[in-house]
C-alpha cells in the first residue's frame, strides 16, 4: 500500500475556557474593579468563594475556599453575589459563538468547552489561527479572556487549556493557546499528577497513590490488571488507554432536552390576576428567550396555577412551533386567560415541551426588511437575498444587549400595579432589574 500524504491536521479538539468567569463579568459590569482583586460568592458563614479574579489569586485565595478565609486573607477585596442570570446570559452568547465555529460543541458549565473541528481539511497551522481566531472573539464581542487547548484528544486538550491557566498572566501574554501535536502527548502528559486529569477524582487519586501511582507516566509501569483491580474495570481500562496515548473520547454535543419550564412560587399566596398575568408574562419572555438562544423550536406551551391546596390547573397549547419570547409570551398568555380564575395562587409554572432544533424556517413574526424591495422604511439599503429577520430574534439581541426589559411586546407588560410582583419574579429568576 502506497503511502498517501494527509494535509489534514490531527489537532480536530479544542478546549475553551473562559478565565476567572463570574470574577471577569463582574469587572465587565463595573470597569472601576479592573485591577482589582474581586470575588465572587455568598456571605454567610458557610459561603464559599465561586470565583476570584487573577489579583485576589495573588492574596491566596481560590475558587471554593470558605469566603470568610477568602477576605481574611485578602481584606481589600471586592465582595460581589453571584449573578446567575448574568453569567447564563454571557454563556450562552459564548456557546453560541463557539457553536459558529465547529460542528460538535460540548459544553461543560456555563464557562468552558469542547469543540470537535470535524475531519475538515485544516493544517496545524489553520487549526490554531482558528482558536486564535475564537480568543480573540471572545475577547472583542463578549469582552472576556478565555485560554485554549488544542490536541488530537479530548482529554489532552482539557490539561492544555489548564496548562496555560496556571501561567501568570505576565509571562502568558496574549497568546493564552497551547498545543500540544500528537507527538508531544507522552511527554506533556507524563509529568501531571493523577488529580489533574479529567475524569480522576480525589477518591480515585487516593486509591492510585495508595500503590505508589502519582504521575500520569506511572500509570505506563503497570499492568492494566492491577489498574482494573484498584479502580474497576472501566476506569481501570480508561487510565491504562490514557497513559498510553490510546484514549479517544467523542466530544459529544449537549444532549437535547425534551422541555423546560419555568416555576416562581410566592411567598404568600396571590390573588390579583392581573398581576399573575405579569409573572405568566415575565416567565413566558425568560424561557423563549432560552429556546432562541438555544436555537430551538417547541411545540406546545403549558401554562400551569397551583393553588393554595397543592392542586395544579394546566392549558397547553399544541398548536405550530413557537421559538422566542414573542411567541411563547403570546400563547402563554392566551392559555393562562382560559384557566379558571382561582381565589388565591401559590405557584405560577410555564412550560415548552417537544423541543427540537430549529430548522430553517422562521415561524416567528418577520419584520418588513429584508424580505421587501431591499430597503427599509427609514430608507437604509439592505441586500435583496437577506432572509426575512425574525422579530423574536432582534428582541432576544437587543434584550441580550440592552437587558431584560429592553424590549417586550406591549399585551406581555404588567400593569403598573403588577410590577412590584413581576419585579419579585425577575429577581427570583435571578435576572437583575434594571
Ligand atoms: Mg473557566
Amino acid at each position: 500500500m502506497s503511502h498517501r500524504v494527509d494535509a489534514r491536521s490531527q489537532l480536530r479538539i479544542l478546549h475553551v475556557d473562559l478565565d476567572a468567569f463570574f470574577a471577569a463579568v463582574e469587572v465587565l459590569d463595573e470597569p472601576a474593579l479592573a485591577g482589582r482583586p474581586v470575588v465572587v460568592g455568598g456571605s454567610g458563614p458557610r459561603a464559599v468563594v465561586a470565583s476570584c479574579s487573577y489579583e485576589a489569586r495573588r492574596f491566596g485565595v481560590r475558587s471554593a475556599m470558605p469566603m470568610l478565609e477568602a477576605l481574611r486573607r485578602c481584606p481589600e477585596a471586592v465582595h460581589r453575589p453571584p449573578r446567575m442570570a448574568r453569567y447564563r446570559e454571557i454563556g450562552r452568547a459564548f456557546l453560541a459563538l463557539l457553536r459558529a465555529a465547529a460542528d460538535v460543541v460540548e459544553p461543560v458549565g456555563l464557562d468552558e468547552a469542547y469543540l470537535d473541528l470535524g475531519g475538515n481539511a485544516r493544517s496545524d497551522r489553520q487549526v490554531e489561527a482558528l482558536a486564535q481566531g475564537l480568543r480573540r472573539q471572545v475577547a472583542t464581542e463578549l469582552g472576556l479572556s478565555a485560554a485554549v487547548g488544542v490536541a488530537a484528544h479530548k482529554h489532552v486538550a482539557k490539561l492544555a487549556s489548564r496548562a496555560v491557566k496556571r501561567l501568570p498572566p505576565a509571562v502568558r501574554g496574549e497568546r493564552g493557546i497551547l498545543v500540544v501535536p500528537p507527538e508531544a502527548e507522552a511527554d506533556f502528559l507524563g509529568p501531571l499528577p493523577l488529580a489533574a486529569v479529567p475524569g480522576v477524582g480525589p477518591v480515585t487519586a487516593a486509591r492510585l497513590a495508595a500503590v505508589g501511582l502519582h504521575q500520569v507516566a506511572d500509570l505506563r509501569t503497570v499492568p492494566r490488571t492491577v489498574l482494573r483491580r484498584r479502580l474497576g474495570q472501566a476506569a481501570g481500562d480508561r487510565l491504562f488507554a490514557l497513559a498510553r496515548g490510546q484514549l479517544d473520547e467523542p466530544v459529544r454535543a449537549s444532549r437535547p432536552r425534551r422541555s423546560i419550564s419555568k416555576i416562581v412560587t410566592f411567598p404568600s399566596d396571590v390573588e390579583d390576576r392581573e398581576r399573575l398575568r405579569g409573572v405568566v408574562a415575565v416567565l413566558a419572555q425568560a424561557l423563549g428567550d432560552q429556546l432562541a438562544d438555544e436555537g430551538l423550536l417547541a411545540r406546545s406551551v403549558s401554562v400551569g396555577l397551583r393553588d393554595p391546596a397543592h392542586r395544579d390547573h394546566h392549558r397547553t397549547s399544541s398548536s405550530d412551533a413557537v421559538g422566542g419570547a414573542w411567541s411563547v409570551g403570546r400563547q402563554a398568555l392566551a392559555l393562562f386567560d382560559r384557566l379558571p380564575g382561582l381565589p388565591a395562587v401559590r405557584a405560577v409554572e410555564v412550560s415548552v415541551q417537544g423541543l427540537r432544533p430549529r430548522n430553517e424556517v422562521v415561524q416567528s413574526p418577520t419584520l418588513p426588511f429584508g424580505c421587501g424591495d431591499g430597503s427599509t422604511p427609514g430608507g437604509v439599503a439592505v441586500g435583496r437575498r437577506r432572509p426575512p429577520v425574525s422579530l423574536d430574534a432582534v428582541a432576544s439581541k437587543l434584550r441580550t444587549r440592552f437587558g431584560p426589559r429592553a424590549l417586550q411586546p406591549a399585551s406581555t407588560l404588567p400593569e403598573a400595579g403588577a410590577r412590584g410582583v413581576a419585579g419579585g419574579v425577575v429577581g427570583s429568576l435571578g435576572l437583575r432589574e434594571d
